[in-house]
């Protein structure tokens, strides 16, 4: 089979001639006559629904790639659609005033050639594949199966290696993507995901590029050296391996570029980190922190956010029972059950609220030591606890 990977067509040049049948629900025929966009062997057209079909649209609108298309080479300048039917049929009607897109203020609008029009040059990324042998179409259609269906179809960061094909991307995966390199485990530590389908480079490109991997392929495709690639990623691991002394399950996957942006200047004794860590992590085992994750972000802050931690909330059980003891004593004294409104200066002092209205609240913060018991709980109105903010 022989694929040619095109960057070069449009939208508005497979727009050219874009017929759609309302009757059948069919795109049939684009890019001037030279490609057939339901061949019988496609299912129909399934995205007229107001929903998807927009979501097409609106991707392209606001720049986000709408993902590879497959066309089958059926004769001199003749295709068929293998893989795409739904999104070219989507922005095809879109193009020829046959679909409306909500605009920001949820008003309906058509395709209008003087704010739409730059989509006409929005290039697609497409493989044209072209069977050989005996059979060349059935070789087609088999392999498609394999990628489209049984398969995996090509991840986020796959689809940019093909994209950005160079001698950059070559490099860079021959290091990242290696399964023989030595430094595998302790990337593994890190970074979640499969080597072999990308997962380390996508992370390393992430880091460096602060999340504009795209801009940075695009700019570095030619680059046949990835010196700031990984220098700026083992600079990454270095840090973390220098400022913990064990490794964690929940340190993997963490955004260790973000993290490492953000903490690498501050100076931390291993020692006292570990200690810190371990104690937090016990806390954790014992149920009065949620997010584990988070507990070395709060170590590397300062333990200043306890935020991050998500501490354990109070069971419904105490929060009932307590409840019931400020209702009870309130009615007695006449005063509002929330026990920050019964001091205050508004019309909610005798104000009694019912149990759906108020939530729990640590009486004295997590952070400052307070435990997520039935003594350290209170009741307060909804408004008083936002307002209270912390844990
Ligand atoms: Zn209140």
């Amino acid at each position: 089979m022989k694929t040619q990977f095109r960057t070069d067509i449009t939208v508005g040049d497979i727009c050219q001639g874009f017929y759609y049948n309302t009757h059948e629900g069919k795109g049939l025929n684009g890019w001037g006559g030279k490609l057939v966009i339901q061949p019988e062997y496609q299912r129909n057209y399934i995205y007229a629904n107001g929903k998807d079909d927009v979501a097409v649209v609106d991707s392209l609108l606001k720049k986000y790639p709408i993902g590879l298309i497959y066309f089958l080479k059926v004769g001199e300048d003749k295709y068929e659609v293998l893989d795409g039917q739904q999104r070219i049929t989507s922005f095809g009607r879109f193009v020829t005033g046959q679909l409306d897109v909500l605009d920001t203020n949820g008003m309906p609008h058509k395709f209008d050639p003087a704010l739409h029009g730059w989509l006409l040059k929005t290039p697609l990324t497409i493989y044209i594949c072209e069977g050989e042998g005996d059979a060349p179409e059935a070789e087609i259609k088999a392999w498609f199966k394999t990628i489209n269906i049984a398969g995996k179809p090509l991840n986020e960061q796959e689809l940019l290696n093909a994209t950005y094909s160079g001698p950059f991307v070559t490099v860079a995966k021959a290091v990242f993507s290696n399964s023989s390199n030595s430094n595998r485990q302790k990337w593994a530590a890190y970074v979640k995901g499969d080597l072999k389908r990308q997962a380390i480079l996508a992370e390393a490109l992430r880091w460096v590029s602060k999340g504009n991997v795209e801009e940075y392929l695009k700019d570095h495709r030619y680059d046949t050296e990835i010196t700031e690639l990984q220098t700026y990623f083992d600079s990454v691991i270095a840090w973390a391996d220098s400022v913990f002394k064990e490794r964690r399950d929940e340190m993997c996957g963490l955004d260790w570029g973000r993290l490492y942006e953000t903490y690498h200047c501050r100076p931390y004794n291993p020692e006292q980190v570990q200690k810190r860590i371990d104690a937090l992590f016990a806390d954790a085992d014992d149920g009065k922190i949620k997010q584990k994750a988070n507990i070395f972000e709060y170590v590397l802050g300062g333990e200043s956010d306890p935020k991050l931690l998500k501490v354990r909330i109070f069971s419904p059980e105490i929060a009932r029972k307590v409840y019931k003891r400020q209702t009870d004593e309130a009615k007695v004294k006449g005063i509002s059950n929330c026990p920050l409104c019964a001091v205050g200066h508004v019309a909610n002092t005798t104000r009694l609220y019912d149990f759906t209205e108020m939530e729990a609240d640590h009486v004295t913060a997590w952070s400052r030591g307070g435990d997520t018991s039935e003594a350290n709980c209170q009741m307060l109105c909804r408004t008083h606890n936002r307002a209270k903010g912390n844990c």
